[in-house]
């Protein structure tokens, strides 16, 4: 059957999603008369369509697919644990080989005393789980009014009811009645769109300070957490100015809050480093993972907690919650191939030393492009904003997003997935891409940039 139609043509295929499958963060309306794009098959870096078109991926999937498409030893790892023992839970006092394994092995990883694994199926309820044991933290140490939660405008940490209250994204907010009670958000460091008349470094140290302002405004006596991407992903590559996070750290350590670091993009190499919170030099207590966890081969995330929280939430009797596939056997198998790979393949050290600074270097040199504003790129993630006027950070008329819908178009018909949000295009490629396939990527992104400066020229919108 999935045989048969998977040599269906196009349109037949177009005509079936478009009758029976609802798209996330998707216009279904919109979308079912432009056609969606079916994807066949991958391998390494690039995608093909069901036109036979090959596509350079320079999002990795959705920032996930670290280790590159195509890779069989993790298609072996699922099915050789399939046969053994397709599943179990870790609920009744039980466990096996591959969830403890895993869970040892992200416990060398991580920085610090992190050394204690929550499983999840993914980012979103992995931030849920660290809701509830944040607050269920405090109360077990007799502070059962440390309710509030801190995140950013602009973050994003999933879409349940609780990480999508945790995300600091207004049209998110808006369907569904949220964001749920006990959480507040302060300003997020993004300098192009905020900054005004400040310098970069000045503006990261006034954002960080919110957080300071929050604490006060609510009271310490109020407050189980602050929570933040190292780098936000989802929010445009916002990368912070230098100043932002030791100030961030100052404020946490001087008050008796937790640190939660949402690592699901940042982390597993894509900084250059295998947490984002190494590249930004703090310490959290709490960190969520997921994505390249498993280069999104199959869905897993989890909670990673220092010692502390952990032995806190041990000595407080029975933490009411978990999920059927916490810690699933295919999904931890799958996980501990994919971290065998990055480590045995150097890809974190590559990142860092090798194409991560080359990607900066050609990614940076868009700032030159008469459409491009600030341009910059930190590991396997980059930015652009596109702007009329670069000399005054201006946005184009109208509605945001326009220009950068205009410029994803012309992505595709140069063969590049690139992302848009807003008028921002964002990039985060797999980590074992090359030296000549960021030359590719760059080249075409090139192009299309070209391109786009053309139609909004005989459009009159320069
Ligand atoms: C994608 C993402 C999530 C949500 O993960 P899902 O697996 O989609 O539930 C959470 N936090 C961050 C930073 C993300 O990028």
């Amino acid at each position: 059957m999935l045989d048969q139609s998977n040599h269906l043509p196009t349109e037949e295929l177009q005509a079936i999603d478009a009758a029976h499958h609802m798209h996330p963060f998707t216009d279904g309306n919109a979308l079912q008369k432009k056609g969606v794009r079916i994807i066949k098959s991958a391998n390494g870096v690039f995608l093909k369509d069901s036109e036979g078109e090959e596509l350079l991926d320079a999002m990795a999937g959705l920032w996930c697919v670290n280790i590159g498409y195509g890779r069989p030893e993790l298609a072996e790892a699922a099915a050789r644990q399939m046969r053994e023992l397709p599943y179990y839970n870790t609920f009744f006092q039980s466990t096996h080989v591959p969830a403890l394994t895993l869970a040892q092995r992200i416990a060398d990883l991580a920085p610090g005393d992190l050394n204690h694994v929550f499983f999840a199926s993914g980012g979103s309820d992995a931030n849920d789980t660290n809701i509830r044991l944040a607050r269920h933290y405090w109360a077990a140490k007799d502070k059962p009014a440390k309710q509030i939660i801190i995140s950013r405008h602009n973050a994003y940490h999933g879409s349940s009811m609780g990480s999508a209250s945790l995300g600091g994204m207004k049209p998110m907010h808006k369907q569904g009645g949220l964001p749920i009670a006990d959480i507040v958000h302060i300003g997020q460091p993004d300098w192009w769109s905020e900054g005004e008349r400040l310098s970069f470094e000045d503006f990261g140290l006034l954002r960080a300070r919110e957080l300071q302002a929050c604490i006060e405004q609510y009271g310490e006596e109020r407050i189980a957490a602050f929570i933040a991407e190292p780098v936000q992903g989802a929010g445009g590559v916002i990368i912070p100015p230098q100043s932002y996070w030791p100030e961030i750290r100052k404020i946490c350590e001087a008050h008796e809050i937790l640190l939660i670091a949402d690592e699901v993009i940042c982390g597993f190499g894509r900084t250059g480093n295998w947490f984002g919170s190494q590249t930004v030099d703090i310490q959290p207590d709490i960190m969520t993972i997921a994505k390249g966890l498993s280069s999104g081969y199959i869905p897993i995330g989890g909670s990673v907690v220092s010692d502390e929280v952990a032995s806190v939430v041990a000595a407080g009797g029975e933490f009411n919650h978990g999920y059927t596939y916490s810690g699933h056997p295919v999904s931890s198998a799958v996980a501990l191939e994919n971290l065998r790979i990055i480590e045995e393949e150097g890809l974190v050290a590559k990142v860092k030393n090798e194409t991560g600074p080359y990607l900066k270097q050609k990614w940076s040199a868009f700032a030159e492009h008469p459409l491009v504003g600030e341009a910059n790129a930190c590991g396997m993630m980059g930015s652009m904003v596109l702007t009329p006027d670069k000399d005054a950070r201006a946005k184009f008329p109208g509605e945001a997003g326009k220009v950068g819908a205009i410029c994803r178009e012309h992505c595709y018909a140069n063969n590049l997935v690139m992302r848009a949000v807003g008028d921002r295009m964002i990039i985060s490629p797999p980590l074992v891409i090359s030296v000549p396939e960021i030359d590719l990527l760059v080249e075409r992104a090139g192009k299309a940039l070209d391109a786009t400066y053309q139609q909004l020229k005989i459009e009159g919108m320069l």
